[in-house]
């Protein structure tokens, strides 16, 4: 099945025949201190600044200085409405409708406002299914839920666990685990792609098997959106949260998306905490009206947002927009095959890729563990020009992104990496 080629030529000539080539030169690429660009593989950590970010932000300032509150109403994107310019290209990189997502809060933040919805326990059905190897802030997020709501944090976690001698998790096992205990179970929340693993779970089918026994299903979509072409709407989830600073590439610490299913949308009954920006657009300065929901996921805001971390996110979005999912995704898939033919071909049994084989049950991430190595291995890396993760206690994650990573990069990495392997893990 396989066309790949080893060698540096046929990298180059990828690279030159990549439709997305250009993308490459709208971002900062971090050097070393020499001045020579780094080999970046952690789009899925931090994602990189797109060159036109600062422009977006910039305006903003100017707005601010020139027109101060007025800049609310008469700015060149005023910031009353701000978050709606974000709404639609969102909604298209996680295949939702525009009334199904909004640009609020931080991460985290995020999934404990859809568990005061969607959380709701009762004595006999009341605890939470998350994958055994969740992101940790997603498992102390559920476990404080837990407390809050007088249950024990550990009886009331289940886990939906590997096999022995496996990494990655199996549906079946999902199946048993809710046809034993389904009807205990009021909240399944999966890592949309597993950020150790990068195993990429099928959302329609975690849904069904989930809404079959009657749990509420959501999805942290922290390692997927903006790296796989999503469907939340279709997939059926009752809710999904992400962060922007990954494959999105809004910034450190920028505001995170949250998707609430249409069939959620004007149900005014749900539970939820409510600020002002929550409340009938229309009358929301009258100030002093009785309490009006907005339909939508918009009517899960609180608080008027911080305009210049959007900004961020409406210049990378723009770059989503203009590329779309489809191509990226196309990009990635074979950027990603080309990383694990060039893998393979090593024939080192000291490395092994712990990501799924098949190309729509991961993203661009590649989680590759090394037989007797450690962090050393990983700092050698670094020191090689690579910006790798390493996470304890023997995987490597590299990320090759679609929008600025190029073929010549993962060829070079890894030939860096055969380089160091040999070096250091083998007795000569
Ligand atoms: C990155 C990541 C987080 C980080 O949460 P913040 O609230 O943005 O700090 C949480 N969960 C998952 C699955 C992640 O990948």
């Amino acid at each position: 099945m396989s066309t790949y080629k080893t060698g540096l030529e046929y990298a180059l000539e990828q690279d030159q025949n990549d439709p997305l080539n250009s993308y490459r030169s709208q971002f900062h690429i971090p050097k070393n201190a020499a001045g020579n660009e780094l080999i970046y593989m952690t789009g899925n950590s931090l994602g990189l600044q797109p060159k036109h970010t600062k422009a977006y932000v910039n305006q903003e300032l100017d707005d601010w200085a020139q027109l101060g509150v007025e800049g609310h109403t008469t700015g060149k994107t005023p910031w009353l409405p701000y978050h709606e310019f974000l709404t639609e290209n969102m909604a298209k990189v996680v295949g939702a409708k525009p009334i199904e997502v909004i640009v609020m809060n931080t991460l985290t933040v995020n999934l404990h406002f859809m568990m005061v919805s969607f959380y709701k326990p009762t004595k006999k059905r009341y605890k939470i299914l998350i994958e055994s190897d969740a992101f940790p802030s997603d498992k102390y997020a559920v476990e404080s839920q837990l407390r809050h709501h007088g249950f024990d944090d550990k009886e009331g976690l289940i886990l939906w666990k590997p096999r022995t001698n496996e990494e990655l998790l199996r549906y079946d096992d999902l199946e048993n685990i809710l046809e034993n205990e389904g009807e205990t179970i009021a909240l399944i929340l999966i890592g949309g792609i597993n950020y150790y693993t990068g195993q990429f779970f099928d959302f329609k089918r975690i849904t069904k098997i989930g809404h079959r026994y009657g749990c509420k299903v959501g999805f942290d979509c922290a390692h997927a959106a903006g790296n796989v072409a999503l469907k939340l709407h279709d997939s059926g989830a009752d809710f999904a949260v992400w962060c922007t600073y990954k494959y999105l590439n809004s910034g450190p610490g920028s505001l995170a998306g949250c998707f609430i299913h249409e069939r959620h949308a004007h149900d005014k009954n749900l539970n939820r905490f409510t600020g002002w920006w929550s409340h009938n657009k229309k009358t929301r300065f009258n100030m002093r009206d009785e309490f009006d929901q907005l339909p939508g996921a918009e009517g899960w805001q609180l608080s008027n947002p911080p305009i210049l971390s959007m900004a961020a996110i409406k210049a990378s979005l723009d770059l989503f927009e203009d590329v779309g999912m489809d191509k990226l995704s196309e990009k990635s898939k074979k950027l990603t095959g080309y990383f694990e033919f060039l893998l393979k071909q090593l024939g080192d049994e000291t490395i092994r890729i712990i990501t799924p084989n098949n190309p729509e049950e991961r993203g661009c991430q590649l989680s590759i563990q090394v037989k007797n190595g450690n962090k050393k291995l990983h700092d050698q890396l670094t020191e090689a020009g690579v910006i790798s993760d390493w996470r304890e206690p023997d995987v490597i994650r590299c990320a090759p992104t679609p929008f600025y990573n190029s073929f010549e990069d993962v060829y070079l990495l890894v030939e860096k990496l055969k380089k160091i392997v040999n070096a250091s893990l083998k007795p000569i």
